[in-house]
């Protein structure tokens, strides 16, 4: 008789046997900060907990009404697609890069993906080196290339100078690291920035390019927030630049408010070397996703296909997501909260030290117990700069504004829909910071008035806010 079910443990494990055991790789891995947070904020809602959620950065617009359409009318699209993409999407993208941001690529440059964030992880897996990142950079980044077994060279950036990357920066960065034995081979950024809201500007790129070329560094340029740029800045790609060594990424996610349709493309250099890595990039997408959902890739078609009212769909998003990034920018710089002037997406990245002393009576010494502080003394979800890589004790905070156009009121799905149709149609009508035209925006209007309150509080000597 098999008696082995006696000697089970109430989990169902037999006394010192662990079926399941971790690698050290994930050990120590936690979720993403930045996906973490949104969960936690619908939690705290769903308990009644009120949160202005400046938290995750998620571009919800309602779909374009032809992509609804698309989706529906490839529902049927059951097959699986090739590994890199269907080649009627690849040729959109590249005509649409083309016509829209000026970047020259061909269809067989261009791979789509899951997302582009598993392209990243691919790409990082795929190239050969140690991975050069500025702090502060996007949460992901890091966690991707260590789990791809590559070591993390952190490249300085100065608040006062606007978190600018330098190549002096980056130069110094590579002496360290050389002398350290690591082998830099890679510099992934990321241009409008997650999570300064800043981007480059045309001198900062070409120095950035030319930089990498003299270094002898794969350029990996993050651009998904590349058509989110807010109008008084353009945005320029190092792959201009720098096109034999410069990838860039870009996709659904952010400027067609499709982050859960999850699909990306990544563009390699039109070279010999750059085969290889589409070749490698096939190889390692067909072992592991196969290919990007076909009903998606094929309704993503419609998204790259010229079309009047989805390029207005997308230009007038940019101008909402910088009107409300602009707004909350101007009520911090107001009371005296340093913070790069944003330029494209929906970041801002404020710096509390100028409060050091008053929050340090508070107990508050870093970045993490400060975003607690906001969360739990006063409701506001943000995220800490440690998560961007920085120094604990930096007390940056990242805020994401793309959630402040939410209406308050809205009972049903079409009356949301509706109020933020109305935002889009108002926004040719807005000026960024200026005084032209408001919008009533509520969760905007609170956000203001909440951290208003907290600034004045920090300033009342021996004060603590009690609920
Ligand atoms: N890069 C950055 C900087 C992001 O903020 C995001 C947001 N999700 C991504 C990449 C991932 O985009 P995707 O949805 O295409 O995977
Ligand atoms: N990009 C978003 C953010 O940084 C969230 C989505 C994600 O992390 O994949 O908040």
């Amino acid at each position: 008789m098999n008696t082995s079910h006696s000697q089970e443990t109430p989990t169902g494990e037999a006394p010192g046997h662990v079926p399941l055991r971790l690698a050290s790789a994930t050990q120590t891995l936690p979720p993403s900060a930045t996906l973490s947070m949104n969960e936690a904020v619908a939690k705290r809602r769903a308990a009644g907990r009120e949160t202005i959620h400046l938290g995750f950065g998620e571009a919800a617009f309602p779909l374009h009404p032809l992509l609804k359409t698309a989706l529906a009318e490839a529902a049927t699209h059951t097959s699986y697609a090739p590994v890199l993409g269907i080649p009627a999407l690849r040729q959109a993208i590249a005509a649409y890069l083309a016509r829209k941001r000026g970047l020259t690529c061909s269809a067989d440059h261009i791979a789509v993906g899951p997302g582009s964030k598993p392209l990243l992880y691919a790409l990082l897996h795929i190239l050969e080196g140690d991975v050069l990142l500025p702090v502060p950079s996007w949460v992901s980044y890091a966690p991707m290339a260590r789990l791809a077994g590559r070591r993390v060279i952190g490249v300085q950036t100065e608040p006062h100078d606007h978190h600018r990357l330098t190549p002096q920066a980056l130069a110094q960065a590579m002496t360290r690291a050389r002398k350290d034995g690591a082998n830099p081979r890679i510099l992934l950024v990321n241009t409008p920035s997650n999570p300064t809201g800043s981007m480059f500007d045309r001198a900062d790129v070409e120095a950035l390019a030319c930089w990498a070329r003299e270094a002898e560094v794969t350029l990996i340029s993050d651009e998904i927030y590349a058509e989110l740029a807010h109008g008084w800045r353009e945005h320029i790609s190092p792959a201009r630049f720098y096109p034999e060594g410069c990838i860039f990424t870009g996709g659904l996610s952010k400027a067609f408010s499709a982050g859960g349709w999850r699909l990306g493309y990544a563009v390699l250099p039109p070279t010999m070397a750059g085969k290889e890595v589409m070749q490698a990039l096939r190889a390692l997408a067909s072992e592991i996703w196969s290919t990007t959902a076909t009903p998606l890739q094929e309704a993503a078609l419609a998204a790259f296909t010229p079309h009047a009212t989805i390029e207005q769909y997308v230009h007038r998003s940019a101008l909402v997501h910088g009107y409300v990034a602009g707004q909350l920018y101007t009520a911090l710089t107001r009371l005296g909260v340093p913070c790069p002037r944003p330029a494209g997406g929906f970041y801002l990245y404020p710096d509390f030290s100028p409060w050091r002393s008053a929050l340090q009576e508070r107990g508050i010494r870093t970045s993490q117990e400060l975003a607690h502080y906001l969360l739990e003394e006063w409701d506001i979800a943000a995220l800490p700069g440690s998560v961007f890589d920085e120094e604990p004790t930096a007390l940056r905070l990242r805020f994401s504004t793309s959630l402040l156009c939410e209406p308050d009121r809205a009972t049903s799905v079409d009356e949301r829909e509706a109020a933020l149709w109305s935002l889009l149609d108002q926004a040719e009508t807005l000026q960024l910071t200026g005084k032209k035209r408001r919008l009533s925006l509520p969760a905007l209007e609170r956000a203001q008035a909440r951290l208003t309150e907290m600034i004045q509080e920090l300033d009342r000597p021996g004060t603590s806010h009690v609920q």
